[in-house]
C-alpha cells in the first residue's frame, strides 16, 4: 500500500503552517485506476481520496494515516517526521 500526499500552508511570521493535505492511498490493485474508483482488494480501508483542512491538518492527516497503515505506525510516523524535518512543513529544504 502506497500513501500520496500532498500539504499546502499559510505563512504567520514567515512559519508554515499545513492548512490542507490531499491524500491518496493506493495498492497493488488499483494503483492505475481513477481515483474515484473503489477497489475490492483495499475497500476495508475506506475511501481512496481523504482531504484534511484546517488548523488541525497535520494532526487530521497523522491520525488517519496512522489508522490506515496500524502495522507500519512507526514506519510512517518516522517517514512523515522526516519528510517534515527535511522540508521544514515550510517548503524550505535541508
Ligand atoms: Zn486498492
Amino acid at each position: 500500500m502506497y500513501i500520496y500526499f500532498d500539504f499546502e500552508c499559510t505563512q504567520l511570521n514567515g512559519i508554515h503552517v499545513p492548512n490542507l493535505c490531499v491524500a491518496h492511498r493506493v495498492c497493488q490493485c488499483c494503483d492505475h485506476l481513477p481515483i474515484n474508483e473503489p477497489c475490492k482488494r483495499c475497500e476495508a480501508f475506506g475511501p481512496r481520496r481523504h482531504v484534511f483542512q484546517g488548523p488541525k491538518t497535520l494532526k487530521d492527516f497523522m491520525d488517519w494515516l496512522l489508522a490506515t497503515t496500524p502495522n507500519a505506525q512507526g514506519q510512517a510516523s518516522a517517514m512523515v517526521n522526516k519528510d517534515a524535518i527535511s522540508r521544514d512543513m515550510t517548503g524550505n529544504s535541508y
